[in-house]
């Protein structure tokens, strides 16, 4: 049989949202390699998704409805029928809800790695009729969703081809050659043109000659660098007044706070030098264009949306706007709008809502009611939610009725009572929206789905009907739900047409033209078109600095994306073995040599990992990357069993940069 060539799209965790061409030879995935459907794709995409046909045809790959057989948590299953499985797990509910009412059970998911039609509409409708509690969505992005929202309006962003412009780029809490791998051409040609890069940045991701300043700040002090930089330009007389005079409000809020950051206290709390933060504020003043990218590891603290805010408050107060490559990039998801009202009926649902940061707490602490009934998908909380012991006790329990859909088996899946199995995006009908490039991209399945694995909406619809309610979202099937997502997105304000999606695969925007230039074709999207520097979303004090240290433990643990991971997708092969990465002097001072096996511990847990040293990540810090799978490490916990489940002020965000530890020899 001749091999064919598909396309697809790639709707995992990550800005880019490559188009892909897929080689199919009977039936089965052969190579998955860029297509120039989507520009930004350049002719290449990440080692992860090209391999990501290991995932479809894994060992551990779930291919049909299964129970538990063995103690919770042993991943002990035997395979039962879509039927049975569906009765079980309504009867359960329905006994769940009799006994407790509807608010004992959890919907639990995340919605980075799937398209629209895999959140939000049939499910929504299924827990919506339940009366189930409902879920922050808050483990990512929440607080600089807030930020963006209460300052912005989430105007969008710079596009990434037009950085080609910049004249000076500020990254900063990002690293790009991680997870936003096509910006890196962008970077390499700017600076060939002759732009400055400066990257703020606990660990450096570059090499000393791509860039021209890092500053190693500490985890949780951005806010005072980013009011630093602020206070030197306003000492130097070089705030943009006619900007801030038509385009902003509240600015005296900010530039008070400033007036107690000068460069020499800003650079004492943050640990980096006070000539750094100048050169820094000189770099970014004096060029133009500039542009900033700002990313969401400085959201990960309890002062996470504070330093957004302080750090999207630059460009503003400069000016940066009105040229190609000024501006900032932050998501850029809300460009396409959904109206989710539309993805499915109107059936009210307004129980209590649970921070899903807290799931280890709400799982083991008395609730009123407690959670008898967890229904998880699209996540991994066991490997990528904080307080990971927590999760894991609450899990075992045995009066906890857990259902799991998932493509493969995780650590979380192997806690389920009933196991479902889940499609990849390379099996399934799906519309997907970039949220770095302006892009909204078709999916048609390139192989049938593999057992018995079925999409969201389809399954939901299935236990919809077999509750016996009659509400249409239990009786649309994919190609009702694409019709509905099309009809609920709009690009512009423009409606998306579905025959023409399905077409040409991909749909651009007009702003006029491909790209934003924000304050010349694009301006905030607050109710008065205005940028606010106090908008109440941020609480009283926008810009407060709350000191983090804490517990006597003197090193702070940060859990960065790789290029091995997408959160924790393809942990099954793609991360075998956990490391802890740590300065060559905070090694010395402990005795710890590279390779040795270190004991990485807090008063919440413990993990034993294998040292690697590097002058690339500041002192006092040390990191273990986010997402591993529990068998990569030596004692089955990885980085969130040091997490605490504290959750930031501003949009509830999970701190993951918050977490203190000692790391001593095994
Ligand atoms: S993960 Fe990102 S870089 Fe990799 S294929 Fe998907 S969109 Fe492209």
């Amino acid at each position: 049989m001749p091999t064919k060539t598909l396309a697809s799209a790639c709707t995992l965790d990550c800005p880019d949202t490559c188009s892909l061409d897929v080689e199919v030879t009977e039936n089965k995935i052969t190579r998955i390699g860029a297509s120039d459907v989507n520009p930004i794709t350049q002719g290449f995409i990440c080692t992860k998704v090209s391999r990501f046909a290991e995932r479809v045809y894994s060992p551990d790959r779930l291919l049909y409805p299964m129970k538990r057989v063995g103690e919770k948590g042993a991943g002990k299953f035997t395979r039962i029928s879509w039927d049975e499985a569906v009765g079980t797990i309504c009867e359960r509910f329905k006994e769940i809800k009799d006994e407790w009412g509807g608010e004992a059970i959890l919907p639990y998911s995340y919605g980075g790695s799937n398209a629209l039609l895999g959140q939000d509409t049939s499910d929504r409708a299924f827990f919506a009729k339940l009366g189930a509690s409902r879920l922050a969505r808050t483990v990512c992005a929440a607080p600089t969703s807030e930020a963006a929202q209460g300052m912005y309006g989430k105007m969008p962003g710079t596009a990434f081809e037009d950085y080609v412009h910049a004249k000076f780029i500020l990254i900063w809490g990002a690293n790009p050659k991680a997870s936003n791998i096509h910006l890196v051409p962008y970077l390499k040609k700017a600076r060939a043109a002759g732009a400055k890069i400066a990257v703020v940045d606990p660990k450096l991701n570059f090499s000393e000659k791509e860039i021209d300043l890092h500053l190693p700040v500490y985890p949780g002090t951005d806010v005072v660098v980013a009011l630093a930089l602020i206070h030197h330009w306003q000492k130097k007389g070089w705030l943009n007044w006619d900007f801030l005079g038509e385009h902003t409000k509240n600015v005296d809020v900010l530039l008070k706070k400033a007036r107690q950051y000068p460069p020499e206290k800003a650079a004492e709390i943050a640990g980096v030098e006070a000539e750094d933060i100048k050169k820094l504020a000189e770099m970014y003043a004096l060029h133009d264009p500039a542009v900033l990218r700002c990313g969401w590891g400085l959201e990960r603290n309890r002062n996470g949306g504070q330093s957004v805010a302080a750090v999207l408050a630059l460009p503003a107060v400069l000016g940066k706007f009105g040229l190609q490559g000024s501006g900032y990039t932050l998501s850029n998801s809300n460009a396409h709008k959904v109206d989710s009202r539309g993805l499915t009926d109107p059936i009210s649902w307004n129980t209590r809502i649970i921070n899903m940061n807290k799931l280890g707490k709400v799982l083991l602490e008395e609730n009123d009611p407690p959670i008898k009934g967890l229904f998880n998908y699209n996540c991994n909380p066991v490997a990528t939610v904080p307080n990971q012991k927590a999760i894991i006790a609450g899990l075992q329990r045995e009066d906890l009725f857990t259902v799991v859909s998932e493509q493969v088996m995780t650590d979380t899946a192997r806690f389920a009572d009933i196991l479902l199995p889940a499609v990849t995006f390379l099996e399934q009908k799906e519309i997907k929206k970039a949220y770095g490039s302006y892009t909204l991209h078709y999916l048609d399945p390139v192989i049938e789905p593999l057992g018995e694995a079925k999409p969201n909406e389809e399954v939901f619809a299935l236990l919809g009907r077999s509750m016996g309610w009659q509400d249409q979202a239990f009786f649309d099937d994919t190609e009702a739900y694409l019709q509905r997502v099309t009809r609920s997105t709009h690009g512009m304000g423009k409606p998306v047409q579905l025959d023409q999606l399905k077409k040409e695969k991909i749909a651009f925007f007009d702003f006029p033209g491909r790209a934003p230039v924000q304050f010349q074709n694009i301006f905030p999207w607050t109710p008065d078109g205005k940028i606010n520097f106090a908008p109440g979303n941020l609480g009283k004090n926008p810009y407060e600095y709350l000191d983090l240290k804490r517990n006597g433990y003197p090193l702070t643990l940060i859990s960065p994306a790789t290029d091995k991971l997408i959160s924790s997708t393809l942990g099954e092969f793609n991360f075998p073995k956990l490391f802890l990465v740590m300065n060559p002097g905070d090694a010395r001072a402990r005795s710890l040599e590279k390779g040795a096996t270190a004991r990485i511990f807090n008063d919440l847990g413990e993990v034993f990992a294998p040292v690697q040293l590097s002058r690339k990540i500041r002192p006092g810090v040390v990191l273990i990357p986010k997402g591993a799978w529990r068998k990569s490490s030596k004692n089955g916990l990885t980085s969130t069993a040091l997490v605490p489940d504290d959750v930031s002020s501003v949009g509830g965000g999970a701190c993951f940069n918050d977490a203190r530890v000692e790391v001593a020899v095994a």
